[in-house]
């Protein structure tokens, strides 16, 4: 099968109740643990690739094992530039063999996030390839959230309206609660999404895919396993999964997982490198790690995504 947008994958995805994993990848090994959940699960995929990542990898290495993931695998694969963080940068993707681009303007104040968004799916939907824009403030825990009105910093539904429009974009990324990075809350800090305001975008954008960021769930085996061995992440929180799943029956359409990734693989390295200290072929410390992330996704995509035999 080759590459494809995730536009089929959205809309059987909204339809069906469930939602689509993007997962991050930083190297070949992370990505063939993400494809072997995938096939054996029956699930469509979302590969996502960060600029650094990107940097990291090489564009073409990118594009060639993605390629060579999709001759291999019989299931829908998509290619996706996760949060492209200039106008340049997503257009060098979508010229790599990209389907999926997201271009994080965010940043900006909203007459520029527009026209930057713009440009790009300008760019992208003449050659085929899907446009992901963000609204709106995911937060980090650094950011102290001063709530002023009903929205706060989170995405506001009329904006959303607006933006959708006016960019064109084919799915939007917005705030209503989670956040980047493996600390999402501070200890003793309930975990909270907004699903109030989730239902009143959907409301006023049927049928169109929301995308949720910053949705690890920091699962405790993982973590541990990370901590056991030398690592020290001792206060890290995620999104429950419960929260998570109600998410992916909604409008939700594509939950990205990146932190979850790192602690599982480099946890289970970790593990390894204390285990083996005599060892020192390669494949000895790499296969359980990408075994780690296989078992991890398929997990994700049966208890979360709900996307097992959707391919
Ligand atoms: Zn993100």
């Amino acid at each position: 099968m080759a590459l494809v947008t995730t536009k089929e994958m959205f809309s059987k995805a909204y339809n069906g109740g469930y939602a689509v994993g993007a997962f991050n990848v930083d190297n070949i090994d992370i990505m063939q643990g993400v494809l072997n959940a995938a096939v054996k699960t029956q699930s469509p995929i979302i590969i996502a690739v960060s600029g650094g990542a990107l940097k990291y990898m090489h564009p073409a290495y990118v594009r060639y094992a993605a390629l060579a993931a999709s001759e291999e695998c019989d299931i829908p694969i998509a290619l996706h530039l996760d949060h492209g963080k200039s106008v340049e940068l997503c257009k060098q993707c979508v010229d790599n063999g990209f389907t999926s681009v997201m271009i994080d303007a965010s940043a900006y104040d909203f007459e520029t996030n527009i026209a930057m968004t713009r440009e790009v799916v300008e760019y992208a939907h003449k050659r085929g390839v899907v446009v992901e824009g963000e609204l709106g403030a995911i937060a980090g825990i650094e950011d102290d959230v001063v709530v002023d009105d009903k929205y706060g910093s989170f995405t506001h539904p009329d904006d959303a309206v607006e933006f959708v429009h006016r960019t064109g974009i084919d799915s939007l990324a917005i705030a209503i609660g989670t956040a980047h990075g493996a600390y999402k809350f501070k200890p003793g800090q309930k975990p909270q999404l907004r699903f109030d305001i989730l239902e009143e975008i959907s409301a006023k954008l049927p049928e169109f895919p929301i995308v949720l960021h910053g949705a690890s769930s920091v699962p405790k085996d993982r973590l541990d396993t990370f901590n056991s061995y030398g690592g020290q992440m001792p206060e890290a929180i995620g999104i429950p999964e419960d929260m998570l799943r109600k998410a992916a029956s909604m409008s939700v359409c594509k939950i990205n997982v990146g932190s979850d990734i790192r602690i599982c693989y480099f946890g289970e390295l970790r593990k390894m490198f204390a285990l083996k200290p005599t060892k020192f072929e390669g494949r000895e410390f790499l296969e359980p790690a990408r075994a780690a992330v296989e078992e991890m996704v398929t997990d994700k995509i049966v208890n979360i995504m709900g996307s097992a035999h959707k391919a």
